[in-house]
């Protein structure tokens, strides 16, 4: 095991026996050693080393650094990082440099953390598998004929074979807990409007959320802390403090788990799910059952909202105001010329999707029906939590899948997403678990859900997850 916790990083730095500019020399050596997995997309090592260097000098003379010091991370094709190029992984963003840096990834370069690149992923982030980028397959790190989950795929497999202490991806129905799970690491992503969407290439904005993808459930909160709350350049956040104590534990009172109907689970994923619901048990948790009556609505409800927000977002690639432009002898030709050649296949269907339901003879019957859907499912959340402090789930009903194995079938990847989809209706925070012990090739992922604003609640229970196999 090469990489640390990011706080184990910085007392080894403290203490002397590791170097800034070892744990970046650590991270490109890895990264080049696992060039064959198609992670990254821009590699920044110079930059890296540099930064470093002046770390370790300042660290030398004593002087204080950023919270972030010796932490090195990378980020998803969908995060603007000034002056360089940002495409969310598109042909029609080939050529964009963007012109300034997302926020949260400012405030994590505030805080001294080292970017060492830019790893790829679905195509603007819609897919669960990162088979949808322009860039091909990612592969995932416990078996390269499998896929890594998706949409942030490559971040998932990039912090899973240590090239980075963490990855910052966007979850909009899971593309940061999905691709976690399939690689063995944690993902999480917090309540909505704890992060500032601000400079996140946007899929569905109303279920949009930047979140991280970690080796060690105890670098979240720490990042966490830096960069949650107020931005004011996104009407959709909170003002909001978090300082973590550091505690290590579960629920104080009773924990939900969701009974999921027969035949819906792979049987490696129901027998991880059931030995967890049994070793809590056995732990002395308190624990509910919760049937969930809305279950069959999560995936449509989904993906009705979703492609309807994206068709409306993604209406700017028009070929006159960012990157690719394909000829034609009018303006709408350029446009039609352009939005062909420049999306990708599963993009198209989900703009083709989306303007149906939002077409006038369609929008009552569909997009409505499904915004009312997506207001009884928050209200039924909101009052199983009334009951219970977090909701046990799985991340995925089923393990990764051979690369190439469900490119013809869409439908069966999006019920795929039944159980991650369900926090970014409500906007309620997840996070997903990898935990060791499992047999097979794959671990299991378990998810924990929880009221808004309760995210530290699932550090703390993720945590405990974690040391109870
Ligand atoms: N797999 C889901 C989708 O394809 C989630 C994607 C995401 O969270 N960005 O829409």
């Amino acid at each position: 095991m090469l990489l640390n916790t990011i706080r184990e990083t910085q007392a080894a730095i403290q203490n002397g026996t590791l170097s800034c500019m070892d744990v970046v020399r650590q991270c490109v050596d890895r990264i080049e050693a696992t060039r064959n997995y198609n992670l990254y997309i821009e590699v920044v090592a110079d930059e890296a080393m540099q930064q470093a260097a002046q770390l370790d000098a300042r660290l030398s003379r004593g002087e204080t650094c950023g919270r972030l010091a010796g932490a090195v991370f990378s980020i998803k094709d969908v995060l603007c990082w000034k002056s360089h190029g940002t495409t969310a992984s598109s042909k029609i963003l080939k050529g964009f440099v963007a012109p300034y840096t997302a926020t949260v990834v400012s405030k994590l370069l505030a805080e001294d953390a080292i970017l060492i690149g830019r790893v790829h992923c679905d195509e603007f982030a819609m897919g669960s598998s990162n088979e949808n980028s322009c860039y091909g397959p990612a592969l995932n790190p416990l078996d390269p004929a499998f896929v890594p989950g998706g949409s942030s795929g490559a971040s998932a497999a990039a912090v899973a074979l240590e090239t980075c202490h963490f990855s910052v991806g966007s979850d909009t129905g899971g593309s940061v807990r999905q691709p976690a799970a399939f690689c063995g690491v944690h993902g999480f992503k917090p309540t909505y409007g704890l992060h500032s969407r601000y400079g996140l290439i946007a899929y569905a904005s109303s279920f949009d959320q930047i979140g991280y993808m970690v080796r060690y459930v105890e670098d979240l909160p720490q990042l966490f802390e830096i960069t949650a709350g107020k931005d004011v350049n996104d009407a959709t956040t909170v003002d909001w403090s978090y300082r973590w104590d550091g505690k290590e534990e579960p629920v104080a009172g009773k924990l939900g788990y969701l009974k999921v109907p027969e035949g819906l689970l792979d049987p490696i994923v129901e027998k991880g799910y059931q030995k967890v619901i049994d070793k809590l048990g056995a732990d002395g948790i308190q624990l509910e059952a919760w049937e969930m009556s809305l279950e069959e609505y999560l995936v449509p409800t989904y993906y009705i909202l979703t492609t309807a927000e994206a068709s409306s977002n993604l209406s700017r690639y028009d070929g006159i105001r960012y990157g690719l432009r394909h000829p034609g002898n009018s303006v709408e030709s350029i446009v039609t010329n352009t939005r062909t050649k420049g999306f990708g296949k599963e993009v198209k269907r989900r703009l083709m999707m989306g303007t149906y339901v939002l077409s006038s003879g369609y929008y009552d019957a569909y997009y409505r029906k499904a915004q009312k859907v997506r207001g009884m499912i928050i209200r039924d959340m909101d009052q199983l939590f009334t009951k219970v402090e977090a909701l046990l789930l799985p991340v995925s009903p089923v393990l990764p899948w051979l690369v190439g194995a469900k490119v013809d079938d869409p439908v069966a990847v999006y019920y795929a997403d039944i159980f991650t989809v369900l926090a970014n209706l409500t906007g309620q925070p997840g996070i997903s678990v990898s935990l060791s012990g499992d047999q097979g090739a794959f671990p299991v992922g378990i998810q924990l859900i929880g009221p808004r604003f309760a995210d530290d609640l699932l550090f703390k229970t993720g945590l405990f997850l974690t040391q109870l196999f």
